[in-house]
């Protein structure tokens, strides 16, 4: 007996009934879609053996996320149809446009006519087969998989590329860096028969051209990226390490020794000791703190013509919404200060359950980072934040799913405008599984997402993302703080919920020192650009704001609050709460002294910044598996929840000071400027006077 068809007519229904249809489909299932009208996001997000028709064109993003579904689209498709399939088949008719098969993980796609440009960008897996020509820069980046191309091949092809292979059969405009032609192989030829008699195809495997990786790319400098250089064996087997490659002496790298001026000697015994008691700290004397940043900005606590509210009986609420705007299940947290996005890779897995643990004994979120959700830090995290970054190295639409939001990372602070790095001697065999890389190599990761160019775009791959999770989590836009005012406007129109804003001083696992110290804006700017911008085109506030970069204390959680952020994230400070720069790490309850392992890393506890070698003493950003068993998940666990319990307790020392029943309440008024500079940065009246330079007096607040 046949079964008639499911039949979903997009002219009567919208794309998010239809979607949220399919996905409620388990079973084998026929299933027609009329009159898709062009409209973006048919048919994404499937998981179960469904046999798919679409009978027209469909816009951006068809099929994209699917496992197992096969789908047949008789017409044309717009940019990045199947992005990150993970298995099954998609099949168009016609034409495809840009970013075809984008970081696709697995499966089939076939285009019967031409693709644009980029067609199997950061591929990761999948198959395609072209039978038309594809456009310029096509397999850029690309990791893993097989591209047929049955016509011809733009410039710029295969640029960047890892382990994919492209066949090309007709001409070829131009290699990319690091492409070379290669000569075909026995394995190439069953290869394209096989891939050919599966996409309908019948030309000749001898008639292609196969394009590869030259891997001139895979290793920038054997003393950064090697597991086998002599720095590297020197730190795992205790020996020093010999002083030059040659022979001749290495001159220290300029910053080798200079200390932390964001993180000075002190902030680092704040931060150790917050994390050892879970209390803050009660003495004399005034102020020792030094500018510029949020330590430039002092409270106007409540005297006379404010009241204050009573420490011990009196109620500080710091409850704390994100991502109310549209998803169904936005995040409620305990206090407003989150966990930031780190990579595993960067972090061992020890750390990362860490922070999965703390933040939910301290009821806030924790971040994943570039390269994928490990299933520890799932387990330990009731409320986890999973990162789509440029790169989208092990990202999934299963663990999309159990997230519990999504955050599309545009820029980081500490780099805003380049690419993320993870240099060879961190890419275990784990962590090369969980990015489709070889292991050992250095990883480069793109400066720009595979499937959109610009906010347009980004409107539709929002709304992708809530397709494929029937609109249950809240998402997030990340941007470094840049041209701030501008681009907080333009997350707001492209759909954010909330917007992630990281300012100069936010952290990085391995960056060119030229990004570090000269790309974007200190923080304390940033967070008043990005607040006026949004009191101009959200005034009801629905957009959430979380400002990160360099955020060590109470008070400048306090002082991002009273600016007009609704939360904030941290990164760098958390890993000194699990000993990061510490001169001794913890065993079996004992100190254990690193300060000769700092020493062979040309560095010296307090002055560190070496997590790019993976060769970190203390164990928080390493891979190696000796050096990773000097974090003990549980200790660090319990600092971190310390640490976040201290700040906590101090931003409702600050916010009660300042009469407020909610910490959500300070507000600029609440504050002064210590200097001309920060008065005009934060756009708060210099302290003593109600003068904020650029404005007319009597303006303040
Ligand atoms: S390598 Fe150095 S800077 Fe990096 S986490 Fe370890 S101690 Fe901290």
């Amino acid at each position: 007996m046949t079964v008639d068809p499911l039949t979903c007519d997009l002219a009567e229904r919208s794309v998010t009934e239809v979607n949220r249809r399919l996905h409620a489909l388990s079973g084998p299932a026929a299933v027609e879609i009329l009159h898709p009208l062009g409209r973006h996001n048919v048919a994404c997000g499937l998981n179960a053996p469904l046999d798919v028709r679409v009978r027209g064109h469909s816009g951006y993003f068809t099929a994209g996320m699917n496992q197992r579904a096969s789908v047949t689209v008789h017409g044309n498709v717009g940019w990045s149809v199947a992005e990150n399939m993970m298995s099954g088949t998609v099949r168009v008719t016609g034409f495809a446009s840009e970013c075809a098969g984008a970081s696709a993980h697995g499966g089939l796609l076939v285009i019967d006519g031409d693709a644009s440009s980029r067609c199997g960008i950061s591929l990761k897996g999948g198959d395609i087969v072209v039978g038309g020509s594809v456009g310029h820069m096509s397999a850029f980046m690309a990791q893993a998989g097989r591209i047929v191309v049955c016509g011809d091949a733009g410039a710029g092809l295969g640029d960047s590329l890892y382990e994919a292979v492209i066949y090309v059969r007709g001409r070829i405009h131009g290699l990319g860096a690091d492409a070379r032609i290669e000569p075909l192989g026995r394995e190439d030829r069953q290869a394209l028969v096989e891939l050919l008699r599966r996409a309908g195809r019948d030309e000749e495997p001898d008639s292609f051209t196969r394009v590869a990786s030259a891997k001139q790319l895979y290793h920038w400098s054997p003393d950064h990226g090697n597991p086998d250089s002599e720095r590297g064996a020197a730190v795992r087997s205790g020996e020093p390490a010999a002083s030059g490659r040659s022979g001749g002496a290495v001159e220290a790298p300029r910053w080798a020794g200079a200390v932390s001026r964001h993180y000075d000697a002190d902030t680092l015994d704040y931060i150790r000791r917050a994390a050892e008691t879970g209390v803050y700290d009660i003495r004399g004397l005034g102020a020792k703190r030094r500018v510029p940043s949020f330590d430039d900005l002092t409270f106007l606590t409540a005297s006379m013509s404010r009241y204050p509210l009573e420490g011990y009986r009196e109620r500080c609420s710091t409850k704390t919404v994100l991502g109310s705007r549209r998803a169904e299940r936005p995040l409620t947290l305990a206090t407003p200060i989150t966990i930031a996005g780190m990579s595993f890779g960067s972090l061992s897995a020890n750390v990362k359950e860490a922070l999965g643990r703390a933040a939910t004994a301290a009821g806030t979120s924790t971040t994943t980072g570039d390269g994928g959700m490990t299933a520890e830090e799932r387990r330990a995290s009731r409320t986890l934040v999973y990162q789509c970054l440029p790169s989208r190295y092990g990202f999934n639409p299963d663990d999309l799913r159990r997230a519990d939001a999504v955050e599309i990372v545009v820029g980081q602070g500490a780099k805003p405008g380049g690419g993320g790095m993870l240099l060879g001697l961190k890419v275990s065999e784990r962590v090369a599984a969980m990015r489709t890389l070889p292991a050992g190599i250095d990883q480069r990761s793109a400066c720009r997402h595979p499937d959109w160019v610009g906010p347009d775009d980004l409107a539709i791959k929002i709304e992708e993302l809530r397709e494929v999770t029937d609109n249950r989590i809240p998402v997030f836009i990340k941007i470094g703080a840049t041209r701030v005012a501008d681009d907080v406007k333009l997350c707001v129109k492209s759909g954010a919920d909330v917007i992630v804003l990281d300012g100069m001083q936010g952290g990085t696992a391995a960056t060119q020192q030229v990004f570090i110290e000269h790309a974007g804006i200190p923080t304390l700017p940033a967070v008043r650009q990005a607040v006026e911008a949004l009191e101009e085109v959200d005034p009801a506030r629905e957009v959430q704001l979380v400002v990160s970069g360099g955020i060590r204390s109470g008070a400048d959680v306090a002082k991002a609050l009273a600016l007009g952020a609704d939360a904030v994230s941290i990164g760098q400070a958390v890993l000194m709460a699990l000993g990061c720069n510490s001169p001794a790490y913890v065993r079996g309850g004992e100190r254990v002294d690193a300060t000769a392992d700092y020493h062979r890393l040309g560095t010296a506890p307090g002055r560190c910044h070496q997590c790019q070698t993976g060769l970190c003493p203390v164990g928080v950003t390493t891979q190696d598996p000796d050096l990773e068993q000097r974090l003990d998940p549980e200790w660090g666990a319990r600092r971190v929840r310390n640490y976040l319990a201290t700040l906590t307790m101090e931003l409702t020392t600050l916010a009660r000071a300042c009469g407020k029943s909610d910490v959500h309440h300070l507000e600029r008024e609440d504050l002064a400027a210590l200097t001309v500079e920060a008065a005009a940065m934060a756009g708060v009246p210099l302290a003593g006077t109600d003068w904020i330079p650029g404005r007319p007096p009597h303006t303040a607040g």
